[in-house]
């Protein structure tokens, strides 16, 4: 005998329905079966939000009443069982309901009890609709209401079983019984014959506690994914199915809150020795997770990753706890008595504070229990008023190889440390099955990522990478980065993901990654329209850990949202200047708060394209050396412009030379004017320590008045010609005196400033040639000579590969 059991998602829509009915068709031709059901997907939460409304007094539940009969009846009609005998057992049930509810409307009252009551009809809606239509299947099934047989206590909500009973019970029934059983989950009664429920999730017990009153050789719970995975998929998109484990560790796993099977059904399974074993409606002929009493040997040193959403820590402190015996014993005898559960406790060795966990929605109840209890040790001042805490998340690091294995929960605490994540509190159960870490609840995703990186990943390491941007330098990027892959993946287990891209106009993701060599058409056939807080929500939603903002645009609107990716945990490369050449205030901030949140903001192509100048400047200060002087030729498009300047063509010719071929801004008057020069000497002067302003830099403009005035880019180039004779006497003079014209920036003694010189051959500027970039530091350590960086500072590709430095600097750290 083998006992199926088949959640609301597997039963979610009447075509999965079918597919559920031809699974139990194939596996009814393996053996004897019982099927154990759910509720449609969906169906109990609106039962459950239908009596809260009709509680209230809002008509609004008759709503959810008629869409709940639409749903069944429209399944039925689907689905075939015709006959009205089906029909009107059907209707009676529905019709059932809604007196239940009229009643709880008219009385304004909803007690546990009823809501079990409610709850009920949607399991026994779903195995009605289910045995009725296998029938039409020529299968002989038959409809089972488990609340016959599962027998429990009275207390609504999560009742507990009676196996004597219910065993007897099942046993008995079954028989008598020798065809099909379709058997409602999740619902029991009391021995006075009142429904109750065994708590959310509850068929998997269901499932376990008839295979274990049937001696069922095996258990099959069938679900939406491919068995148990490391970590909940919804929030960890790398998280990938576990082959086997013990109920232990699936009791561990599953311990917080609904998660794929719910922990009591390990308890019948345990004691009858029968495996469970967790299989996906939709991709059946994958294996799945085996539960048992010994798992396979775990290649990894955890087993998974759990977490609970929402909690909320208790804090019960003051100086008259120390040494004083008993004072936990009451603690949660308290608890206890007002029913409400512990889900993790810490104790300071100094005795001075206990700290628990427990669900947001008791935390006052619980609060107003122990002030009660300790109401005369508050009065004297020997224990404080209770503190409570929300917002709060738990994670739990699962697995039987941690007994004993040393280092775990340092790995798993440098992996938040990595990412910033801030633990509020520790617990570890002493089967050391078990490390719980509180995390604020902004942070869970982001600290069950690391953790999972940490432990499943480690072979690997994944750096998601998300561009806006790709115009000339992005798109370049891109190519190098796909020319890489296979290196970077051999030779360094460096694996590189796309996981989004946008362009002003649409945007695009992936999970999986989006070829790096096809994002093209695949951006272009998006239907996503570009917005960026929209992005970022996409980002945030993938909350991969390792994960990059690529911004490849020179927009200030991108900046906008800098500080709020970097507080997701996403470190940004740019070479967008806006960000550091706009306040000192704000340059300084998304610094410091790269630094907070342990991610990296990376500009070095703000300067240079791909010459290491800023790294250069950092080494040398951060090992202790005194930046003197800086002098630097830092625009190739100015570079090029004057490095052309011979006296062998005239001024605007060469501007029209840069300007075709790509050199300049759209309007060359952007890089004449000097402003991008002086944004770059910015960014140098405050990597040095220089806290200044753009307003601080002295700029001479190269361009004469008129020149500036022109009204478009054509009005300007002829401004420009009828100015040429103004630049060729400046090169003559230049050039009676041996010298050269180069527009060089100087930063010395805290000030900076641009300005057109003439420089002599002994100069290193004298001999730039084509787009040059060139920097001379002269630092304490190079005093007499200075350190000299020079090559090409602009173009796509060295901008891009500058770019990609950065990524893979960011993958080796
Ligand atoms: P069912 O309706 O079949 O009972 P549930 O919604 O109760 O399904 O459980 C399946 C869901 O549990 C999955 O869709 C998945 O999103 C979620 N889940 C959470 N944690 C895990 C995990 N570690 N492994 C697999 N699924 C998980
Ligand atoms: N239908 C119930 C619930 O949604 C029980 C179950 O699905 O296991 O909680
Ligand atoms: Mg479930």
């Amino acid at each position: 005998m083998k006992v199926l059991k088949f959640g609301g998602t597997s039963v979610a829509t009447p075509e999965r329905i079918q597919l559920v009915m031809k699974l139990i068709r194939e596996a009814r031709e393996q053996g004897e079966i019982a099927v154990v059901v759910s509720a449609f997907g969906g169906v109990t939460n609106k039962l459950i939000k239908a009596s809260e409304l009709a509680a209230q007094g809002s008509p609004a539940y008759l709503d959810l009443l008629t869409e709940l009969k639409g749903i069944h009846l429209e399944a039925t009609a689907q689905l075939g069982p015709e006959g009205s005998q089906v029909i009107a057992r059907l209707h009676q049930k529905l019709d059932k309901l809604a007196d239940i509810l009229r009643g709880v409307f008219l009385l304004r009252e909803l007690s546990l009890r009823s809501l079990d009551l409610i709850m009920s009809f949607g399991e026994r809606l779903s195995a009605y609709i289910l045995s009725a239509s296998l029938q039409t299947q020529n299968v002989a099934a038959e409809y089972l209401c488990a609340s016959e047989l599962v027998k429990t206590d009275d207390q609504f909500g999560h009742a507990r079983v009676n196996f004597e009973a219910t065993n007897h019970n099942i046993q008995s029934y079954f028989a008598g019984h020798a065809n099909l059983q379709i058997i409602t989950g999740f619902i029991g009664s009391t021995d006075t014959g009142e429904v109750t429920t065994l708590g959310r999730s509850g068929s998997d017990y269901t499932a376990a506690i008839f295979a274990a009153a049937l001696a069922a050789g095996e258990v099959e719970i069938w679900t939406d994914v491919d068995g148990v995975m490391t970590a909940d998929p919804r929030l960890v998109r790398n998280a990938f199915s576990i082959a086997s484990m013990s109920y232990e560790e699936a009791m561990e796993m599953s311990h917080f809150g609904s998660k794929v099977i719910h922990p009591k059904s390990m308890q019948p399974a345990l004691e009858h020795n029968i495996p469970i074993r967790i299989r996906n409606t939709f991709n059946p002929p994958f294996a799945g997770t085996l539960i048992g009493r010994q798992a396979d040997p775990n290649p990894f040193v955890i087993r998974g990753i759990s977490s609970l959403a929402e909690i909320a820590l208790l804090r019960v402190q003051g100086s008259g706890m120390l040494g004083v015996t008993g004072i936990s014993a009451r603690l949660f005898a308290t608890l206890a008595r007002a029913s409400i559960n512990v889900i993790l406790i810490t104790q300071g060795s100094s005795e001075h504070s206990i700290c628990f966990a427990i669900m947001p929605d008791k935390a006052r109840l619980a609060r107003k229990a122990i002030e009660t209890e300790f109401h005369l040790e508050i009065l004297a001042h020997q224990i404080e008023p209770v503190i409570i805490e929300k917002d709060l998340s738990i994670i739990a690091v699962v697995g039987e190889h941690m007994r004993g294995t040393p280092g775990i929960a340092a790995r798993t605490f440098q992996a938040l440390g990595k990412h910033g994540a801030n633990i509020i509190a520790i617990a570890q159960g002493s089967s050391e099955l078990n490390i719980s870490i509180v995390v604020n609840k902004s942070e869970e995703a982001i600290a069950l990522n690391s953790i999972h990186e940490t432990f499943f990943m480690r072979d690997k390491k994944a750096l998601h990478l998300y561009l806006v941007g790709p115009g000339l330098v992005g798109g370049r990027l891109l190519e190098q980065i796909n020319r890489q892959l296979d290196f970077l993946a051999r030779e360094y287990a460096l694996e590189l993901r796309l996981n989004g891209i946008a362009n002003s106009k649409r945007m695009a993701f992936d999970a999986k990654g989006i070829a790096f060599d096809d994002w093209t058409p695949y951006l272009a056939s998006s239907s996503e329209t570009m917005a960026l807080s929209r992005f970022v929500e996409r980002m945030k939603g993938f909350n991969f850990p390792h994960a990059i903002f690529l911004d490849c645009t020179a927009s200030d609107e991108v900046v906008k949202y800098y500080e709020r990716i970097l507080n997701l945990g996403i470190s940004i490369i740019t070479p967008n200047k806006r960000a550091n050449s706009s306040t000192y205030e704000q340059y300084r901030r998304l610094k410091e708060l790269a630094i907070r949140r342990g991610v990296r903001f990376f500009y070095g192509t703000n300067v240079g394209a791909s010459l290491p100048i800023i790294s250069t400047l950092n080494d040398l200060t951060l090992s202790g050396d005194q930046i003197l002087k800086i002098e630097t030729v830092i625009s190739g498009t100015i570079s090029f412009i004057f490095n052309s300047f011979d006296g062998s063509r005239r001024f605007s010719e060469i501007v029209h030379e840069a300007k075709a071929k790509g050199f300049t801004e759209p309007d060359p008057r952007d890089d004449l004017n000097g402003i991008d020069v002086a944004r770059k000497l910015l960014i140098l002067a405050r990597e040095t320590g220089v806290a200044c302003e753009l307003s601080d830099i002295s700029v001479e403009n190269l361009l004469p008045e008129e020149c500036r005035k022109a009204s478009s880019v054509a009005d300007f180039f002829d401004a420009l010609q009828q100015h040429d004779d103004y630049f060729a006497q400046k090169l003559q003079e230049a050039h009676k005196a041996g010298k050269v014209l180069r527009y060089i920036g100087t930063i010395e003694e805290g000030k900076a400033r641009v300005a057109l010189q003439a420089v002599s051959e002994s100069h290193p500027f004298y001999h730039l040639s084509g787009s040059d970039n060139i920097i001379a530091m002269t630092t304490s350590r190079y005093r007499e000579q200075p350190l000299v960086i020079k090559g090409p500072g602009a173009g796509a590709d060295v901008t891009a590969a500058g770019i990609f430095a950065d990524v893979i600097r960011i993958g080796n750290s």
